[in-house]
């Protein structure tokens, strides 16, 4: 079903498993998705060949200098994950740099994920910061984007590690972040099913939450302008640089960091689990793997058919994981219930930076074609 538009017939992307159910897919004249057209537009920025080789070593340069005197080179943000586990691995060992570990606790780590991230930072022997929520602004806000019933019930933490990451980079005085995101592997996360938007953070918890946000960090777009063009802090998708097979990568960060695998994707964090196993596949029609499993066949990883076979069930969930969720929201099951059952709404409904992004789209574009934004950034939002 399409939510925009029920009356769309159902559209599967003839090279990879993105479909309709992506309300704003675009397919071309033989019906290749635009999120394939994105792919090819990162792959062509980061090649595996000798220029991808060239670019990093320049970057890499780049950083060093401006680390030059400081304690750290750069940020590194740390979740316990893989991803993570790897990004802190490649910058020390592979590239030779100094980071700093950041960790974001948003009262959700499972224990995996926190022996993870101290056996990470013991074996690289790394300084990490940990920046505790306050768990009753943040449960109020999780709850806040559970009533709204969009499918964006994850981006308080993602836009809040991001701006966790680029304050203690002011405070440190480190020009670079690493960000742990891999287009061969994770994907182009649509934009219908992860809405990144500081103002829409603060209207529905206008709307829908208890609390004022006095705790939370936020990533307005006065903050994008002030890191980015004040302080210049640049964020770089470093694994992009890199070939990422994960059985592979998990072989090495399980020998040299004594990593523990915790499962499904990013289900170091017990509400990430809940809510791509649970909520998302099940109220939302939105399956996190298809993404994944779309990259993995772009990057050669996965045929078709693998891919295809891999979402053919319905995402598995653990049937504890409800009655534990709702015991952290300090709610009755029932209650939690009756707040997931809302009828399914979008980041449309409320109000965000989109309209005007919307309507800023020829400058924006114009920037993106002169590299003063990332040109993937007007795809995502506006292509
Ligand atoms: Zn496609």
């Amino acid at each position: 079903m399409d939510m925009l538009n029920p009356e769309r017939p159902y559209q599967i992307c003839t090279r990879c498993i993105m479909d309709t159910t992506v309300p704003s897919i675009r397919f071309d004249e033989d019906g290749v998705c635009n999120f394939c057209e994105m792919h090819d537009i990162i792959a062509e920025q980061y090649p595996l060949d000798e220029r991808g080789k060239k670019k990093l070593d320049v970057t890499v340069a780049r950083i060093k200098k401006a680390g030059e005197g400081k304690k750290y080179d750069v940020i590194c943000g740390c979740s316990g994950g893989r991803d993570s586990s790897w990004t802190m691995l490649v910058a020390v060992k592979k590239l030779g740099l100094r980071p700093l570990v950041v960790h974001f606790d948003n009262g959700w780590n499972s224990s995996i994920a926190v022996a993870n991230i101290k056996n990470a930072c013991d074996a690289l022997d790394l300084d990490l910061v940990t920046y505790v929520a306050d768990w009753d602004e943040f449960r109020d806000l999780q709850i806040a984007f559970l009533k709204a019933s969009t499918p964006d019930v994850e981006v308080p933490t993602d836009v809040a590690i991001h701006a966790v990451m680029h304050k203690i980079a002011v405070e440190e005085g480190v020009k670079f972040i690493f960000n742990g995101h891999s287009f061969r592997t994770e994907g182009i996360a649509p934009k219908d099913w992860t809405y990144l938007d500081g103002r829409y953070i603060r209207d529905v918890q206008k709307l829908f939450g208890k609390f004022k946000l006095n705790h939370f960090h936020n990533f307005n777009l006065g903050d994008y302008f002030y890191y980015h063009f004040i302080k210049r802090i640049e964020v770089i998708p470093i694994l992009n640089f890199f070939p990422y097979v994960k059985k592979d990568v998990d072989k090495i960060i399980e020998a040299e960091l004594g990593w523990q695998n915790y499962g499904g994707h990013h289900h170091e964090s017990t509400y990430t689990k809940f809510i791509q196993s649970y909520l998302l596949p099940r109220k939302f029609h939105v399956d996190k793997r298809r993404t994944e499993n779309s990259a993995m066949i772009r990057s050669g990883y996965m045929t078709r058919e693998e891919a295809l076979e891999g979402v053919k069930e319905l995402y598995p969930y653990d049937e504890t994981l409800i009655g534990y969720v709702a015991e952290k929201f300090d709610m009755t099951e029932a209650e939690f219930r009756e707040i997931t059952d809302q009828p399914v709404k979008s980041f449309r409904d409320y109000k965000s930076y989109y309209p005007m992004i919307r309507m800023l789209g020829l400058p924006i574009k114009t920037a993106a074609q002169l590299g003063i934004i990332p040109r993937l950034l007007y795809l995502k939002f506006l292509g």
